[in-house]
């Protein structure tokens, strides 16, 4: 679906429709041709913020802090019970703060992620809620550092750190429109049980992952859908010590890190198996229902991230598609269990603990920016002279690995939605070419750009200016002095 498309269908979703794809469901899905009904004008209740920052999740909680903490007056509209997003969902650990150095002999290893995103895995390391910076001795090359996070831990602190900031936090809340002056963004519709509202704002941050207040906005946008839809479990009442061995004992083990577990250092903390070494049985099921055997975990008896994918025909921006996706997902997560139940020792009275509270991805729409992220840029290490910071991982490391263990930059132009005056996006949905996604989708750097998203929207309120009339030595100076790394 692109823009018009979009437009087209927002005019048709006055009409409730039931998904019926459950065998005896005799519910009409179709919407009637010609048969709509005509909304009756409403005057909303208005709130006046600085900064509006759509969706907590990965990036939007960075943004948030960021700006508030520049005095910005700041609302945060998430549609889910608590910040967190898809790193609390379906990531599997932070990738990576540091460079990818030892595949270069004589590069230092650097961490190059620094500012917002480590004070939150400071203070998570305070009550225990993560591994800390576990160097992987396994798997991307031995080449990287994995940050797993207990995600209930995760979803308090930043909601505490959000509270401490003074942001106007509206968690179950829907962002469900734009109010638009011209290419300027005036407003943003919410619907809660407090009822529908506008929330006026000077600049936007979109941190929604599907970009829909760029939709809604009318900026360009597609949908590749090239990736699969995953609903990730946490499986408890296992044992992290025999999967180990089970997949050692098959010659299996693909990935392996250790960090702090259950209060203990140098502990188990990220595994992954190599699915054609274990046993048929187990592999063959486990392929059908694209369960991936690769998992994080901050306790003893906890696999806190197992993974089962999907393929959707269509794009997951369509409702009733979804619906037939979460079931079949929800199906798979059962035969995972049996899978662990049945072959993995330690794991014979495994239960599910947690499931994502809906289908996870890795990239819905993708949103065009005034620049758009090549796989150049990025494995050549490029720099730009607006950058909002740098990243060094690459998710298909060792095959693509940026050149002599450096980092390139995401500059500001990447984030600035394209044709839209006082917009900003930051996360998953910025960076066409698949390759370059790749990395610049990962959690680390998703929060970096929150940071420097946060922190322009906040600035260009203050000066009442459009995101394209922000000086980038103002932006880049408050950066600095809020702890963002840069190298050039
Ligand atoms: C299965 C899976 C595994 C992954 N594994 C890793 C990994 O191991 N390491 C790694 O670094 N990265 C990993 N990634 C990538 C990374 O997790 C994501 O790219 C990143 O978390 C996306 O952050 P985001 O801020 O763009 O979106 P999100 O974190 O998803 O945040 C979006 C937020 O917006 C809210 N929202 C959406 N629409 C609305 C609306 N209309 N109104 C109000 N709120 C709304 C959502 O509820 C959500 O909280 C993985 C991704 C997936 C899907």
């Amino acid at each position: 679906m692109n823009r018009r498309e979009f437009n087209k269908q927002m005019l048709m979703l006055g009409i409730g429709t039931q998904a019926a794809f459950a065998k005896g469901n005799k519910a009409d899905a179709r919407i009637q041709l010609g048969s709509f009904y005509e909304e009756p004008a409403k005057k909303l209740p208005v709130r006046k913020f600085d900064v509006v920052v759509a969706g907590a999740g990965t990036a939007g909680v960075v943004a948030a802090l960021a700006a508030a903490r520049q005095d910005a007056k700041t609302a945060l509209i998430e549609v889910k019970g608590y910040p967190g997003g898809t790193v609390t969902e379906g990531g599997t650990a932070l990738h990576s703060f540091y460079n990818l150095w030892k595949a270069f002999p004589g590069v230092k290893k650097r961490q190059v992620v620094r500012g917002i995103a480590q004070e939150i895995i400071d203070r998570l390391m305070k009550v225990g809620g993560t591994t800390g910076h576990a160097e992987m001795s396994k798997g991307y090359d031995f080449d990287s550092v994995c940050t797993a996070i207990d995600t209930e831990i995760y979803k308090l602190v930043t909601f505490e750190m959000l509270a401490e900031a003074g942001v106007f936090i509206c968690v179950n809340t829907l962002l469900a429109g734009a109010v638009m002056d011209g290419s300027r963004i005036r407003g943003v519709i919410t619907e809660s049980r407090s009822g529908r509202e506008v929330f006026y704002a000077k600049a936007f941050v979109d941190c929604t992952a599907y970009g829909d207040l760029s939709a809604y906005a009318g900026a360009d946008f597609s949908e590749p859908n090239d990736y699969p839809v995953v609903n990730s479990i946490g499986v408890a009442n296992v044992n992290v010590e025999k999967y180990y061995e089970f997949l050692k004992s098959h010659d299996a083990v693909s990935q392996l890190a250790k960090g702090i577990r259950s209060g203990k250092n140098n502990q188990i903390v990220r595994l992954q198996g190599n699915l054609v070494k274990l046993p048929p049985g187990f592999s063959e099921q486990a392929g059908k229902i694209g369960m991936s055997t690769v998992t994080t975990t901050v306790h003893d008896n906890y696999f806190m991230f197992i993974k089962l994918n999907f393929k959707m025909p269509v794009s997951p921006t369509n409702r009733d598609e979804v619906a037939k996706a979460e079931l079949e997902l929800r199906r798979r997560q059962a035969k995972a269990i049996e899978l662990f139940r049945e072959y993995v020792p330690g794991c014979e009275k495994a239960f599910i603990a947690r499931t994502s509270p809906k289908l996870c991805i890795r990239r819905g729409r993708l949103i065009t920016c005034d620049y758009d992220i090549s796989h150049e840029d990025v494995i050549e290490g490029r720099h730009f002279d607006d950058d909002i910071m740098v990243y060094g991982f690459h998710d298909f490391a060792p095959r693509f690995q940026i050149k002599n263990g450096a980092t390139y930059g995401i500059p500001y132009r990447a984030l600035c939605v394209a044709r839209i005056e006082n917009l900003l996006a930051a996360g998953m949905m910025i960076t066409s070419d698949k390759r370059a996604h790749m990395s610049t989708r990962n959690t680390v750097s998703c929060m970096g750009q929150g940071q420097a998203a946060g922190t322009a929207a906040a600035l260009c309120a203050g000066k009442n200016c459009g995101t394209r009339d922000l000086q980038y030595a103002t932006l880049r100076d408050t950066l600095e002095k809020t702890g963002v790394y840069f190298e050039t």
